[in-house]
């Protein structure tokens, strides 16, 4: 049997099928007489779970970073809420039940409310309300709520996995996990790639796959139950490959990107957050060529300070010693919706209010964040990019404020460095100007993503135009071509950041144009040197 899903983490994973049921507490509504008493077993209840909390925190500090162990203060957050706790104690005094029944009550009802609104980053607070009442019940109850357990390591299926316990598997034995639900921005696939563990979602396994034999294609998004011997074996081959293909990667660790005939290139990676800096420290990349800021207000309740995001952009200079470390300013709206901007709905979002335009018009939001990279600049190397750009007036404007917030950081005596700024090329808009934004910039950034869906007007999210969705497009190279041409000639370096720079059928192509630098993910990076180093 063969379902197919969507990959979160490619990758293949051989092994047993275990499906991970979530200890539902069953949980009765008893009369009760003594109200005092269910409301301090609630309270001891509370304390108890967000001191548990607290203790996953820092285990998932230490194994993921901060970024993704923020979500388990959150939840500590959550059990503070004084709406959740105001109701529990109610509905506990006026109906006269038992704690563990309010809790759970109080759970349903704010995650059906949850649940119901509009807002993408709402409904994903369904499922952590649930999970934080299920932790406090599970204390009432006298459990702790545990990690799945497991013998021997399995492919785990599941509904769907709260991000607590994500980070409680023991990776040692879970050798992939597969979910019915879930969303490839959610936490718990974000967590999935960090801990490097082949995963899949929207994968509608049968309930009786337990204890079969599973195959995950973390390549093709697929879950294969039960295969015949020879697909088992075509399988285990193509682990094996993979394994070697790894292994043989690593060994141009320390090499140059050069080719045969002695040209060169920077091959940089892309990053979501300090966190992947690991990564690409790993896998030899020669800098950051994409620091896409927003995973740091993504993952965040609120509007993050300037020292949470000095902290961030310091570390990640301070990590990459000195290599270039390129932050592109927020780039918010359309696909990454964070419900705090209090953004409205937008009948056509990828043409919205969107990356650049908010920060333009929300200038306090974008002079805090401007002072947290130069304030951050001081500690290695880095450079500024900003996202959607269509305009020389925006990119004057963006200088302005820079200027400004220049000269607040002198007037404070706080350090910085000269920090190269540049632009990303991923509206048709700038590729035509091209010639006009080097005059004013350091250089560009080809975001191949973007720049795919408005050159041939095709929605990058939407799945029935996957088919058509073409970078290859004549359009698209002849556009590379242009902003190379356009951005030497006004003393620009010019890189691309978008998916299509880690595409080696073109690697050729891309230096011939006379690219400077591709950024790529972490993981291409060591094959993006090794078909350089094939070429000339
Ligand atoms: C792009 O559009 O190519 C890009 C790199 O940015 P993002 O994918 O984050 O929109
Ligand atoms: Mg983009």
């Amino acid at each position: 049997m063969e379902i197919s899903g969507k990959s979160v983490f490619r990758g293949i994973a051989i092994g047993k099928l275990a499906i991970f049921k979530k200890t539902e507490s069953r949980v009765k509504r008893e009369h009760i007489r003594d109200v005092p008493a269910q409301l301090e077993r609630f309270e001891q209840a509370r304390e108890t779970a967000k001191a548990q909390l607290r203790v996953l925190y820092e285990k998932a500090l230490k194994e993921v970073g901060e970024v993704n162990a923020a979500i388990f203060e959150v939840h500590r957050m959550m059990l503070d809420d004084p709406d959740y706790t105001e109701s529990v104690n109610s509905m506990i005094a006026t109906q006269e039940i038992n704690a563990e029944y309010a809790v759970a009550a109080t759970g349903d009802n704010f995650s059906a409310m949850f649940a119901g609104m509009d807002d993408e980053y709402m409904k994903a607070r369904a499922a952590e309300v649930k999970d934080i009442s299920n932790r406090v019940i599970a204390v009432l109850q006298g459990e702790s709520a545990g990690a799945p357990a497991a013998a021997e390591p399995v492919i785990l299926l599941a509904d769907d996995l709260a991000p607590s316990e994500t980070v409680q598997l023991d990776k040692s034995r879970v050798l992939s996990f597969v979910t019915r639900h879930g969303s490839a921005n959610s936490h718990t696939a974000i967590l999935a790639r960090t801990m490097n563990i082949p995963s899949l979602i929207g994968v509608d396994f049968p309930d009786d796959a337990a204890g079969k034999t599973g195959i995950v294609d973390g390549y093709k998004g697929l879950l294969l139950i039960d295969p015949p011997q020879e697909t088992l074996d075509e399988y285990r081959a193509r682990r094996e490959e993979d394994e070697e293909k790894k292994r043989l990667l690593l060994e141009l660790k320390g090499k140059e990107n050069v080719t045969r005939d002695g040209r060169r290139i920077d091959i940089y990676a892309n990053i979501g957050s300090v966190e992947d800096v690991a990564l690409v420290l790993a896998n030899d990349a020669g800098g950051v060529g994409l620091f896409r800021s927003e995973f740091l207000y993504l993952e965040s309740e609120d509007y993050p300070s300037e020292e949470e995001q000095f902290a961030a952009y310091r570390k990640a200079a301070e990590m990459m010693s000195g290599k270039k470390v390129v932050i592109r300013t927020l780039d918010i709206g359309a696909d990454k919706q964070a419900y705090y901007f209090g953004l409205d709905r937008e009948d056509n979002p990828a043409m919205g209010y969107r990356a650049i335009r908010i920060c333009l018009d929300r200038v306090d939001i974008f002079r805090i964040q401007l002072r947290a990279i130069y304030r951050a600049s001081y500690y290695g190397t880095i450079a500024i990019m900003f996202p959607m750009i269509i305009s020389v007036d925006e990119v004057r404007r963006i200088k302005e404020i820079i200027a400004g917030v220049k000269a607040e950081l002198d007037a404070e005596s706080l350090p910085y460095k000269d920090v190269e700024l540049g632009v990303m090329i991923e509206t048709p808009a700038a590729v035509m100007i091209s010639a006009e934004l080097a005059r004013e910039v350091d250089f560009f950034s080809v975001g191949t993503n973007d720049l795919t869906q408005y050159t041939l007007a095709i929605d990058r999210q939407n799945p029935k135009l996957d088919g058509i969705y073409d970078p290859h497009h004549p359009a698209i190279l002849k556009m590379l071509q242009m902003v190379a041409d356009n951005g030497h000639a006004g003393g620009c370096w010019v890189g691309i950041c978008g998916e299509l720079g880690a595409d080696t059928t073109l690697t050729e192509e891309f230096l011939r144009m006379g690219y400077d630098e591709l950024s790529v993910s972490p993981s291409m990076v060591l094959r993006v040197r090794q078909r350089v180093r094939e070429l000339g």
